[in-house]
């Protein structure tokens, strides 16, 4: 368990609160045209497709693929010791959205692009943190 006070939080934004709170019921919520149905990430006003600003979050399966990642070796922080996958993955919903997160539930070096992830939720003060872990076999 990190201690809080080193454990980086991002700012909630009006734009991004959906996002950083969607974890308290359990949901992965991603910003969505209701006018061309494009999911896209990091939220904000526009759609980056058809640039309708009928834009809302929705809940998402919270399903998705490792598309890239890295393995940091290095101790930036005291409470957080490496090894660890900092990684992006690619939303089930929507080729192309990418997040950026931390794959845990496993080892480091069973991490493959291309493997399938699930999300789950880490609290952290008002934050909860979408982290996601290998979908079980
Ligand atoms: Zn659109």
């Amino acid at each position: 368990m990190i201690p809080p006070e080193q454990r980086m939080l991002p700012a909630v934004k009006p734009l991004s609160r959906d996002f950083w709170t969607g974890g308290e019921k359990g949901e992965l919520r991603i910003h969505r045209c209701r006018a061309c149905g494009h999911f896209f990430h990091p939220p904000g006003p526009i759609c980056v497709r058809c640039q309708s600003f009928d834009v809302a979050a929705e809940p998402v399966s919270g399903r998705a693929t490792v598309a890239t990642f890295t393995v940091n070796h290095q101790q930036w922080l005291p409470g957080f010791p490496p090894p660890y996958v900092v990684a992006l993955v690619e939303l089930e919903e929507e080729p192309g959205v990418r997040l950026p997160t931390n794959i845990v539930g496993c080892e480091p070096d069973q991490v493959e692009i291309g493997m399938r992830v699930e999300v789950f939720f880490e609290q952290w003060e008002d934050v909860w943190l979408p982290l996601f872990r290998p979908v079980a076999q």
